[in-house]
């Protein structure tokens, strides 16, 4: 592996604000891509945590690769999502050593890799045995419960929030939105990455009624979690109306960051939700 020019570590990616501009940035980008590669294979490219080229493995046949949780980097051994939700916030963000971060996950490669760079960054699980606010056990060390409908942080503690792939599995996330608001100092950001419809709007499959029984609207689907075996409900499939849920929660400037690309391994329809807490 060789050190190469890193000077241009952009990734272009589209800000987009409605569902045409999705559908006509991926029907460009990602059909054309994704069919130059019939896997099992690599991909070679430039991994951004790694800062040197590096070469990215799929494991399935093309047709069937969910590109966003594949192309595993030789270097840091970390998928698509992973590296490219690091990326965008190194170049959304532009943190500092000092820099104040809140992650919604303690136990993952990702939240090593950010709190190792970014050592003010408090990350945290959802565990239902524990309360909000205190630590549990995990492997040999000490991981913070966090419900994110009722952070236990203070009002403007973070420059950043992170949230990646948790809002599916919070019913009331509208709830979850606000409480990213108030932890967040104003002009700080919040990204969001969710599963995606593609379509404006969301699909809701399950909903938290009033006596906390869950009532499922669609067949129930469960997602991998570190901390339960049989993994967590998906409530909801985002669609583009979550901007307008964001703009309720008072963000500003929000949109849905899509990028697609060979040079840093990031194939498939990736997406991203940004938005901005109005300064003073
Ligand atoms: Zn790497």
């Amino acid at each position: 592996m060789t050190h190469q020019d890193m000077s241009n570590n952009v990734l272009e990616f589209l800000q987009a604000t409605s569902i045409d501009q999705v559908h006509s940035y991926f029907s460009d980008h990602t059909a054309a891509l994704n069919n130059r590669y019939s896997g099992p294979g690599k991909l070679p490219g430039k991994c951004h945590v790694c800062r040197t080229n590096s070469v990215f493995t799929f494991g399935a046949d093309a047709d069937q690769v969910n590109w966003r949780e594949s192309l595993v980097c030789a270097g840091c051994g970390l998928i698509n999502r992973w590296r490219s939700c690091f990326h965008l916030f190194e170049q959304i963000c532009s943190p500092d050593k000092n820099s104040s971060v809140c992650i919604t996950e303690a136990i993952t490669p990702l939240y090593k890799l950010i709190h190792g760079r970014y050592p003010k960054t408090r990350g945290s699980e959802f565990n239902s045995r524990s309360k909000p606010g205190d630590f549990f056990p995990h492997s040999d060390q000490l991981i913070q419960m966090q419900d994110v409908t009722a952070l236990t942080y203070e009002n403007a503690a973070f420059e950043t929030v992170l949230s990646f792939d948790v809002l599916a599995h919070v019913a009331d996330y509208q709830r979850a939105l606000s409480e990213f608001h108030r932890v967040l100092k104003p002009n700080g950001k919040v990204l969001i990455s969710v599963p995606f419809t593609f379509q404006q709007e969301t699909e809701v499959r399950a909903i938290a009624q009033s006596d906390g029984a869950i009532k499922h609207l669609m067949t129930p689907q469960y997602h991998g979690d570190p901390l339960s075996a049989g993994g967590v409900l998906c409530f909801q499939v985002f669609g583009m109306d979550l901007l307008a849920q964001m703009a309720l929660a008072g963000f500003e400037d929000s949109y849905l960051g899509c990028y697609s690309t060979e040079t840093w391994g990031y194939l498939g329809a990736n997406i991203l939700f940004v938005g901005r807490k109005p300064g003073t």
